[in-house]
């Protein structure tokens, strides 16, 4: 951003901005990049350190392991999924996806493991997990033989 969209300005100095969100009873806060216009105060938060932060949340979530509607539903939207997406993803009809996310049925658990390893990955800056399901997908033709290469060094 050049100039403040409030006053015009063009002078901004950097700050963070504290955020909260609840999700499923539990309230995660953090503090977030932002700009503060130097003239008339305006504060402008800084859209990937935004993305950062509900990351930081999913991965919470995930790592807990509590499993339901709301706590999926939170997982889907800091990936940036639409319930049809996500429901291509992983081979699932999106009015499942909406039955899941309002409790109208339990939320898969293996469903909700992948979603989750999903927003890990995502954090982690990895699309791992996501090239799977996209090759599981449409699967390419493969290879019939495959050499690899194995590290000499044994497993810790
Ligand atoms: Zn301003």
């Amino acid at each position: 951003m050049k100039r403040c969209v409030a006053c015009n300005g063009e002078a901004f100095v950097e700050t963070t901005e504290p955020d909260e969100v609840t999700v499923a009873g539990r309230t995660f806060t953090g503090d977030v990049l932002a700009k503060r216009c130097a003239t008339c105060g305006e504060v402008y938060v800084d859209a990937p350190a935004l993305a950062r932060f509900e990351l930081a949340v999913a991965t919470s979530i995930a790592d807990a392991g509590d499993v339901n509607g709301e706590t999926f539903h939170y997982l889907r939207h800091a990936l940036g999924f639409t319930g049809a997406a996500l429901g291509e993803l992983l081979a699932v009809p999106p009015e499942t996806i909406s039955r899941w996310e309002t409790g109208q049925q339990s939320v898969d658990r293996m469903a909700w493991a992948t979603v989750a390893t999903l927003a890990t990955e995502r954090a982690e800056g990895s699309t791992r997990t996501f090239a799977r399901l996209r090759a599981m997908q449409s699967p390419p033709k493969l290879a019939n033989s495959v050499r690899l290469e194995v590290s000499p060094v044994g497993l810790r």
